[in-house]
């Protein structure tokens, strides 16, 4: 087979690896539009190998599917690379592989394809992912190449991992590889990620909040994705229904809050079931879930304080403290700073007034 044809089935099986990738392009399936800590750009996105003898019960690579199995030529996926660069038509690189023979042999595979693209002078992005069990060697040399790294997580208990995967141990072949990943970059401009699968066991979305606050918290993890859970053909989960698209969504935005708005785990609201609220953004829900702490002075409010009102964000909320430096705060310097008035105004004190009446939140 053409490594062009390969690629385009091992890039198919890695789909469900989370890059922030958005379409496909039509005419190359194995390039993915993305965002990277550079900016948005168009990855070359597949996987080197899809041998596995890992039978994650959700995953399309399972040794347990009977399905082709393709394993790419390290220096023929360098070229490919290389000529997609050179005709400019990526930015990048995001390279994983399943579990071969074992998790070095395919770190091997990784690390020397990488290794190849960069003695060809290629100083761009490269985004490679570190195999569950990887020894401590491989991933310093996978970090010495990457400039992100990324070890999927899965489930935030070992319990639901459990239920999952037969060989994957929680503590020692993912945590422990996470911890060296962390401290193999520390210091550095690299960064490392990881992934959860949503809705393929019992977690509730307090536990991966709870796991991934801890992550950022302890292994500088600079993002964690989420993956929908999506039943595959020829699984044991293939007769479970697919997770809610909107699930998903809600992760992304309470992970945004604690990432890019400084929230805290214990801020964070989540109904009896532990589950975020599918029907309202977190934000607000967090905001009338402590309506006594509002309505705030946006001519007096900390920065921290002003973050907390739905429709002020990190660019308002300084803007509102440099512009209320500049003269008296009324309502057309909120909207000024950009803050979305319509949306914030039920929070907020002016002149002296509260905006809207706070009866109104028991509406929304
Ligand atoms: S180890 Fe990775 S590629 Fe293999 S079955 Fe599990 S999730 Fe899929």
């Amino acid at each position: 087979m053409n490594i062009a044809k390969s690629i385009e089935m091992l890039a198919d099986s890695s789909k469900y690896d989370k890059c922030m990738c958005k379409d496909k392009s039509t005419n190359y399936p194995f390039i993915y539009e993305t965002t990277t800590p550079k900016g948005k750009c168009a990855l070359m996105k597949t996987l080197v190998s899809n041998y596995c003898k890992g039978d994650c019960k959700y995953c399309v690579n399972s040794a347990k599917r009977k399905i082709r199995r393709e394993r790419a030529n390290e220096g023929e996926l360098a070229n490919l690379f290389m000529k997609l660069d050179k005709s400019r038509l990526v930015q990048g690189a995001f390279l994983s592989s399943g579990i071969d023979k074992n998790a070095d042999f395919s770190m091997h595979r990784l690390v020397r394809t990488a290794e190849i693209i960069r003695k060809r002078g290629y100083k761009g992005y490269i985004h490679l992912k570190i195999i569950p069990g990887a020894s401590k060697d491989m991933i310093k040399r996978t970090a010495e190449l990457a400039d992100r790294i990324s070890i999927n997580i899965e489930t935030p208990k070992k319990t639901y991992l459990y239920d999952l995967v037969s060989q994957k141990d929680f503590k020692i072949d993912i945590i422990r590889r996470i911890r060296w990943a962390s401290k193999t970059i520390k210091g550095t401009y690299k960064s490392l990620t990881t992934q959860f699968i949503v809705g393929a066991s019992e977690e509730s979305d307090k536990e991966i909040m709870k796991t991934s606050s801890h992550l950022y918290e302890r292994y500088q993890i600079k993002r964690a994705f989420f993956s929908a859970f999506n039943p595959v053909k020829g699984t044991p989960l293939q007769n479970k229904s697919p997770e809610n698209s909107k699930r998903e969504y809600r992760l992304y935005q309470t992970d945004w809050l604690i990432r890019e708005y400084g929230f805290k785990f214990k801020e964070l609201v989540f109904g009896e079931n532990n589950n975020l609220d599918l029907k309202m953004d977190p934000k607000y829900k967090i905001a009338i879930t402590n309506r006594d702490i509002f309505p705030i002075d946006p001519e007096k409010a900390t920065y921290n304080e002003l973050i907390k009102v739905p429709g002020i964000g990190p660019t308002s909320a300084n803007r509102i403290i440099r512009l209320r430096n500049q003269e008296k705060m009324n309502k057309s310097l909120l909207k000024k700073s950009g803050a979305a008035l319509k949306r914030a105004s039920p929070f907020l004190k002016i002149d002296g007034s509260f905006q809207n009446n706070l009866a109104a939140f028991s509406k929304i």
